[in-house]
């Protein structure tokens, strides 16, 4: 919420279904997806959700917005459910436990130039994965931004759009570097044109 505000986003939390009738776009963030799907049921938004998704309203999902937004989950709780939407499969926690948080500077081309860089522009973006999941499969329509550089998990698909939908299995957030919410800014107000 903050990240977005910085950038000039009017922000509000979005739990229950009358919420969501009142924006034009959506964060999913991180936390735990098993936990998020069933606030999700009990909340009454599984379906309105869906349905706003469909209707192509912009959506970003990091970490565990990413497995809510995808259409298959590897490593899924047997009752757990997402939203879909991403013609994907997800692996949950796919790095291990050996190395289940970790940073790496990934080559994300298409926000690379954004104006929110921060001090000196620096080609890389940090990503942070804690307890993140992978692409591990994924359809036709998927573009991918981002895989990892270096170690075992090299080759890892990480970010991705497809159409309104952008997902990441790091969170932008944390580390003051806005270009990820930048971008996404920019895909809300194109499909509001
Ligand atoms: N491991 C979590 C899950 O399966 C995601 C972790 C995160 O969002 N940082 O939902």
């Amino acid at each position: 919420m903050h990240a977005l505000a910085a950038l000039g986003a009017n922000v509000i939390g979005v739990r229950r279904p009358r919420e969501l009738d009142d924006v034009d776009a959506l964060v999913i963030p991180g936390g735990e997806s098993t936990t998020m799907d069933k606030l999700v049921r009990a909340f009454d938004l599984q379906e309105p959700l869906r349905k706003r998704i469909a209707d192509a309203m912009p959506v970003y999902g990091s970490c565990a917005g990413m497995i809510m937004l995808a259409d298959r989950i590897a490593d899924a709780r047997p009752d757990q459910d997402t939203l879909g939407g991403l013609d994907i499969t997800v692996r949950r926690n796919a790095f291990g436990r050996q190395v289940d948080s970790f940073e790496e500077d990934l080559h994300i081309p298409r926000i690379a130039g954004q104006t929110s860089a921060p001090e000196g522009h620096p080609q890389t973006f940090k990503a942070v994965f804690i307890r993140a999941p992978w692409v591990e499969e994924m359809g036709a329509g998927i573009e991918v931004l981002a895989t990892v550089e270096t170690g075992p998990a090299r080759g890892r698909v990480v970010a991705i759009q497809q159409g309104n939908l952008l997902a990441t299995s790091f969170h932008p957030e944390v580390t003051g570097d806005h270009r990820i919410h930048e971008y996404f800014m920019q895909m809300v107000r194109t499909a509001l044109r």
